[in-house]
């Protein structure tokens, strides 16, 4: 198999699931008990959260772990909310953001807090004078993602953290897609990240929060993360986000410019023929969602059983719907479904990437040949 869905997960380093090893055969003492044993998985869980921390690259501040982004952000949306009361109660959110915050803006509005989903432009960019028009006394928290997991496409998530700040606002970013990938913007007053795409284990991700921005806690029970976040942590996933968040650190410029090579290379391969969706000049350059007039995507993934890659985004292929990012686009229903989405990284190597192009290029020009 080709695996070309680097947005969707990625592969576990070696390295991880080394030091995971002990951890899940050997050592299952529980963290948060005070004998010899619970104090080792204490302190590895402590290593790996400084990891995690410096993976993050922001001074001050703390993170927790979460089971995943998806809790990180429902905390972070929903603890802030509630943290604050009556006085501010407005949440400014983009329509191109991940279900885990438009589906829990969603829920939040149903219990009556005020909700902006604002439009983007074209290329997937938000307009920063719309904001600006939007930002008022009310506003409590502005939730945008920095790189988009369906179309790669990144926001200019300092410059949104600072307007946001002038009106009194905090902001949350989801940088799922960032770290590892691109610095971290600085600016933002919580940060939710996840270890699956950055090589790490599932069922682990993890909230950074700036001091006095810590969310009231959405899991209640021992509160032994912080006193914030109940649930007892499982030492080998931390120690396996600490690890993967230690080599995408120490490999950001290698990996980064490995993605810049095989970018050229899969354009190259792929011919003429093809648009690129969303913004070429501002995104990841490990996500190319491209799109051929006339080409049925979802066949296409049928055709090419042994290469893996996308309809715009995991969650979208699924469901069968046009992806809500490619609509917030302003594409069509056609230009929709003849989407599709490569993600490529660490592990990718240009020989099979390029591989992969030719053999979809040619899968597409024979679908053309068949419906004319
Ligand atoms: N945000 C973005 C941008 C993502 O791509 C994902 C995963 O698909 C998530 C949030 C949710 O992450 P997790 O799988 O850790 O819940």
């Amino acid at each position: 198999m080709i695996y070309l869905d680097y947005q969707a997960t990625t592969p576990v380093a070696p390295e991880v699931s080394k030091a995971m090893q002990p951890w899940i055969e050997e050592k299952f003492a529980n963290p948060h008990s005070p004998s010899r044993w619970g104090r080792e998985a204490a302190a590895a869980i402590e290593i790996a959260r400084k990891q995690v921390e410096k993976a993050i690259g922001f001074k001050g501040g703390s993170v927790a772990f979460t089971g995943s982004a998806t809790e990180a952000i429902n905390w972070a949306l929903k603890g802030t909310i509630e943290k604050a009361g009556q006085a501010r109660n407005r949440i400014i959110t983009v329509a191109t953001e991940h279900a885990a915050v438009l589906d829990t803006c969603e829920w939040l509005a149903g219990q009556g807090i005020d909700l902006t989903v604002l439009p983007v432009r074209p290329d997937g960019r938000l307009d920063l004078d719309l904001l600006a028009r939007e930002l008022d006394e009310r506003v409590l928290l502005v939730a945008v993602m920095m790189v988009n997991n369906e179309i790669g496409v990144t926001q200019p998530i300092s410059e949104i953290a600072e307007m946001a700040h002038k009106a009194g606002a905090l902001m949350l970013c989801d940088a799922v897609q960032a770290l590892g990938r691109l610095q971290i913007c600085k600016g933002p007053d919580l940060v939710a990240v996840s270890a699956h795409k950055i090589h790490g284990p599932k069922g682990i991700g993890a909230l950074w929060m700036r001091e006095g921005a810590q969310p009231a806690p959405l899991l209640h029970g021992g509160g032994q993360e912080l006193g914030l976040r109940s649930g007892t942590l499982s030492p080998a996933l931390c120690v396996g986000f600490g690890v993967a968040a230690k080599l995408a650190d120490e490999r950001c410029t290698r990996d980064y410019d490995h993605v810049q090579k095989l970018w050229k290379a899969a354009i190259h391969a792929l011919g003429p023929g093809w648009t690129i969706n969303g913004s070429t000049a501002h995104r990841y350059h490990g996500n190319l969602n491209i799109r051929r007039e006339g080409v049925d995507a979802a066949r296409l993934i049928a055709d090419l059983r042994d290469i893996a890659f996308s309809l715009g985004s995991a969650c979208a292929s699924g469901s069968g719907r046009p992806s809500h990012v490619l609509r917030a686009l302003a594409l069509d229903y056609r230009e929709s479904r003849s989407s599709i989405r490569l993600g490529f990284g660490r592990y990718t190597t240009q020989l099979e990437l390029v591989d992969a192009c030719h053999r979809l290029a040619k899968a597409a020009v024979e679908q053309e040949k068949l419906d004319a």
